[in-house]
């Protein structure tokens, strides 16, 4: 047996417990590994307090992304000992997860840890981190490079928000950063943010067409904060959608479309192709500044993490949380 978080299903809901979990019950998969670290995902915090059916089996170990080393694979491109990470496929919802010392999986699934990141930087950036870089390529691959304007950042002191500052800020972009947390603007100027604003001023209803303030942008927020974003965006520019912390309703008219030419590009980071997983992570080893990685990061052991389940929900956590396994 290991040491792993479980959730289980309850007669009022659901339950997670730090527990111990016998390997003849992993799932299938080719390669079995030893996890070393994982992170907090806002995925992971609805996972672990059962606030939304993300776990679509029980009993489910959450976590939905890990940096570890192979122990056993019967895939042709992992050996034991070999370094690598997992984002996303499932794990923490449909497949056994990373909240534990050993999983077991489909090789497929797996990237080799990037070069020039440890175990433990891979999983500062997380989930969050790397879909932050697949909203930066969303963007770039639509013609928005610094000259075309301000970016605003949406929940810019959470996860996604954070990572998001520091990788536009280091490609020269403006960075305009919404944040309902007026106390971290020092943080978020910190990591690049040239302009802190208040979420408050983005997240009512409102018009249908506003005045141009930035060029695009990246939100995790969606609702009316996303509305309010794209009905700000100059003649021809592109948001990147990927989250709902707002709520996953989106109460736009279709005005920014067909009157100032907007885009909206989503991007999912779940179910994403390897090559792009590829792409981002060689990017993101590249690109992100260290010092804006530690400063962005905190730390906590497996058994921190049903708590901060609950404060990321809350809106509690700043940056990124890496939770430490073995
Ligand atoms: P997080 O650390 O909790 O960040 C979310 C941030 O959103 C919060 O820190 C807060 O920022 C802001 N926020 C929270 N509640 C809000 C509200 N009611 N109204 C306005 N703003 C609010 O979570 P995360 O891990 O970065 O994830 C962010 C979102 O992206 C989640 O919805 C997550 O599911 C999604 N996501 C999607 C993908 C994908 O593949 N598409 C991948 C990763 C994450 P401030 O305090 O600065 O205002």
């Amino acid at each position: 047996t290991f040491r792993a978080v479980v959730v289980t299903k309850t007669e009022t809901g659901t339950q997670a417990e730090l527990t111990r979990f016998d390997e003849a019950d992993l799932m299938e998969g080719d390669v079995t590994v030893r996890v070393s670290h994982s992170t907090l995902n806002y995925k992971d915090g609805l996972a672990l307090t059962g606030k939304a059916p993300v776990v679509r089996r029980f009993p489910m170990i959450p976590g939905i992304d890990f940096a570890g080393i192979v122990e056993s694979s019967s895939h042709a491109d992992f050996k034991p000992g070999d370094a690598v990470i997992l984002n996303g496929w499932g794990t923490g919802e449909t497949h056994l997860g990373a909240y534990a010392e050993k999983t077991r999986v489909k090789g497929d699934w797996l990237v080799p840890l990037p070069a020039g990141l440890t175990a433990a930087e891979a999983m500062a950036v997380g989930t969050a981190g790397y879909t932050a870089m697949l909203c930066v390529m969303a963007l770039e691959r639509h013609g928005i490079t610094p000259e075309r304007g301000p970016l605003v950042v949406t929940g810019a002191a959470g996860g996604v928000g954070s990572v998001a500052t520091a990788l536009l800020a280091r490609r020269g972009y403006h960075v305009v950063a919404s944040t309902g947390r007026p106390q971290e603007a020092d943080y978020l100027k910190s990591l690049g943010a040239a302009e802190i604003i208040d979420r408050a001023e983005l997240s009512g209803p409102g018009r249908a067409l506003g005045k141009e303030r930035w060029a695009g942008g990246i939100d995790s927020v969606g609702s009316h904060t996303l509305a309010n974003v794209l009905s700000m965006t100059r003649y021809g520019g592109a948001v990147a959608a990927c989250g709902l912390a707002q709520g996953m309703d989106l109460p736009t008219t279709v005005a920014p479309f067909i009157l100032r030419g907007v885009s909206l590009l989503g991007v999912d980071s779940v179910m994403a192709p390897k090559a792009l997983r590829l792409e981002a992570w060689s990017r993101l080893a590249a690109e992100l500044d260290r010092e804006s990685l530690a400063r962005l990061t905190s730390t906590i052991p497996l058994e921190g993490v049903i708590e901060a389940g609950s404060a990321i929900l809350e809106g509690r956590i700043r940056g990124r949380v890496v939770v430490t396994i073995d």
